[in-house]
């Protein structure tokens, strides 16, 4: 008889039932390939890395290379494997992707407290479970999950929008302030940037010519895709001044710099409660990156922006994490249900480990009769699920790490690669005094290999 019940052999799921096998708790894994495949998996194998097999900068001055550092010192079974199967790539961690799913493949099957079954999982069980089905649940498991948590807290796709480090928005430039003075705190809930007629239509003109991302077949075909949310160069090419009336109206604006009402305003709405990140109001997009960088910095106010996340619209399967999870990436309201992995909203393929540890070592802490842990938000890693639990539910996207959702430091570093540096010594020696003291450091024994 499992005592926990695993659901999605993917990057979360199969860390789960690591951390938790780990800890002496007999699990079952379910894995629907390869009787079942998603629309982008292809191999039969547990961990398939299903795009890029990058898994992003292994620099501790990055946010999603500390996160990297801090997994590692957690004892994550799918870091190990993904050090252990490296390719060369600079100052990133590239991995053979095969031989880093054959590598998981092989620790967990071995493992003897994990069964891996090959089914597909139709109805939440009714005992201890960690839900990580990934962007591409199944329908049915969808269905299912759609009726635990109510229709509205279900998302199939993204429709995300760039976010920007507060203090690389240029301040002579841009203005506090909402629409028509209403829900406004005494900072003001928006920063506005104010157009001219001139910027406004060279900035339509280079929105159209763009390039963007292709998008999957899988997602062209789905009607449900553009019921989500326009993008934004989609919206420019119905007219020159579609966005004018659209997401970038002036109305209710009024610039205290020349007492007038702006030609168009881009708004950026805080992100979160520190106020160190500012999400780009109605700008979800299919832009490519740099593109969204070059087209999005002649914005006033912008010139300088350093994006923390840029955005994205794609299929994805997740839940309105912060109106059901606990940081301890428990269930509301039901205790031995956890969630880990994209479905939670966590971006990128680290983040999606990291939330799978989480729910691992918790489930197992659960079963052992002992406290579940929310890890510092000094740390990545607790910064990622406290964003995860405490985001504003009204307008939640996925988030991948980045150290917006740091804390600020206690004393301001200006130099930039500095302050990343602080970050992480901080993160590090926090979460080094936390795990030692959790009782928890004992089982981060890595598998031989
Ligand atoms: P997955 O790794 O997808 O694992 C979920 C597992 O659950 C799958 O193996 C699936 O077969 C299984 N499953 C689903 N439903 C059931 C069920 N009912 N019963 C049993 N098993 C089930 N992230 C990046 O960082 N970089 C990228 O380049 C990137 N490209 C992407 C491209 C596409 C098209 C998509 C959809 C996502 C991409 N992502 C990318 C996000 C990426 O999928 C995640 O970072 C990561 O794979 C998610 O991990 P996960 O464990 O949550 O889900």
């Amino acid at each position: 008889e499992p005592e926990l019940i695993v659901i999605g052999g993917g990057l979360a799921g199969s860390e789960a039932a690591w951390q938790a096998a780990q800890r002496g708790v007999r699990v079952a894994l379910y894995e629907m390939r390869p009787r079942r495949f998603t629309p982008a998996h292809t191999t039969p194998w547990l961990a398939e890395i299903i795009c890029s097999n990058s898994l992003g900068s292994d620099e501790r001055e990055n946010a999603s290379g500390l996160l990297k550092a801090e997994l590692r010192r957690l004892g994550s079974l799918l870091m190990a494997c993904a050090d252990r199967t490296a390719v060369p790539a600079g100052k990133a961690l590239a991995v053979d992707r095969e031989l880093f799913a054959r590598c998981v493949t092989e620790h967990i099957e071995r493992h003897p407290l994990i069964t891996v079954i090959r089914e597909e999982v139709t109805e939440i069980p009714d005992r201890p479970c960690i839900i990580a089905s990934g962007p591409l649940t199944s329908d049915a498991l969808a269905a299912a999950i759609q009726r635990l948590t109510g229709q509205e807290y279900l998302y199939f796709y993204d429709a995300i929008s760039p976010i920007v480090a507060a203090d690389s928005i240029d301040m002579s430039i841009c203005f506090r302030g909402s629409r028509y003075g209403r829900g406004q705190d005494p900072e003001g809930d928006y920063l506005n940037c104010p157009m001219t007629k001139e910027e406004y239509e060279a900035f339509v003109e280079a929105l159209i010519q763009a390039e963007t991302i292709e998008l999957r077949d899988f997602e062209k075909e789905d009607p449900r895709f553009f019921e989500a949310c326009l993008p934004i160069e989609v919206l420019a090419r119905r007219g020159r001044d579609a966005l004018a009336y659209g997401p970038l109206r002036p109305t209710g604006l009024i610039d205290p710099r020349t007492g007038r009402m702006p030609y168009a305003v881009v708004q950026l709405r805080r992100d979160n409660r520190a106020g160190t990140m500012y999400s780009m109001v109605g700008f979800q997009t299919n832009l490519k990156w740099p593109e969204q960088r070059r087209v999005f910095r002649m914005i006033p106010g912008l010139q300088n922006a350093e994006f923390l996340r840029y955005g994205q619209m794609h299929r994805n399967t997740y839940i309105n994490a912060p109106a059901l999870l606990e940081p301890t990436m428990q269930f509301r309201g039901r205790p031995d249900l956890f969630f880990a992995g994209q479905i939670t909203g966590a971006e990128g393929y680290v983040g999606n480990i990291a939330t799978g540890l989480v729910a691992g070592v918790n489930a197992a802490r659960l079963l052992r009769g002992k406290p579940p842990l929310v890890f510092p938000v000094t740390t990545m890693i607790g910064a990622l699920c406290d964003y995860l639990a405490r985001a504003d539910p009204r307008d939640f996207q996925p988030m991948k790490a980045n150290f917006g959702l740091l804390p600020p430091l206690e004393r301001p570093v200006r130099d930039k690669r500095a302050r990343a540096l602080a970050y992480a010594r901080r993160a590090l020696s926090d979460l080094e005094r936390f795990w030692t003291e959790s009782g928890e450091a004992e089982h981060a024994v890595l598998p031989p290999s």
